[in-house]
């Protein structure tokens, strides 16, 4: 009969990617016992990583993550930047974000301020998205904001600076509150 414990099959010298193996590193634990052999390996950019011998035999795990980091800067640079409204992921500024609005819904003048119902002049972004992202760029720093154009409404430049000045989240739940009272059913 085999001993207790299964014998991990012996990866030292093997390649994977960028990835030797160098040596047994040893088991991981799971809550629901057994484990996991695990191994150090050496990247060929010089890191030493502990890696599962699963993710190793999968192909999941190709290097000490220096692979990945260059693809994804290299795809990044291929692009126009992420300050471009055209750039379709979250990682896009201030302007990049109300320009990406603009495009989706139309200018914001053509439409009626939602607080005071003149003629609107911004984007302005309701709160509660939560793929939300900070400012860092000097002009709108601080400013809150979402890449995803469905979290905003139109708003005159007055309301827009009220709302952004802090208390819009209340602002925007009494804008809500306008279609409460519903008839009577029947
Ligand atoms: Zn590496
Ligand atoms: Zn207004």
């Amino acid at each position: 009969m085999s001993p207790r414990g299964s014998v991990a099959i012996d990866l030292v010298g093997t390649t994977f990617g960028r990835l030797t193996v160098v040596a047994r590193a040893g088991t991981t634990t799971k809550p629901s016992g057994g484990g996991d052999p695990t191994w150090a390996c050496r990247c060929e950019c010089g890191t030493e990583k502990v890696i599962r011998g699963k993710n190793l035999r999968s192909g999941q795990v190709r290097s000490c993550g220096c692979l990945a980091r260059e693809v994804s800067s290299s795809r990044l640079a291929s692009r126009r930047g992420e300050k471009h409204f055209q750039w379709k992921g979250d990682a896009i500024g201030y302007d990049g974000a109300h320009q990406r609005v603009d495009s989706a819904k139309g200018k914001a003048a053509d439409h009626q301020c939602v607080d005071c119902g003149d003629q609107a002049d911004d984007w302005s972004y309701v709160g509660g998205c939560p793929r939300e992202r900070v400012s860092d760029e000097p002009k709108t720093i601080g400013c809150v904001y979402s890449p995803d154009p469905n979290y905003y409404v139109p708003r005159c430049k007055k309301c827009h600076w009220h709302h952004d000045r802090g208390d819009g989240r209340r602002d925007e739940r009494v804008v809500r509150g306008t279609h409460q009272g519903a008839p009577p059913a029947g």
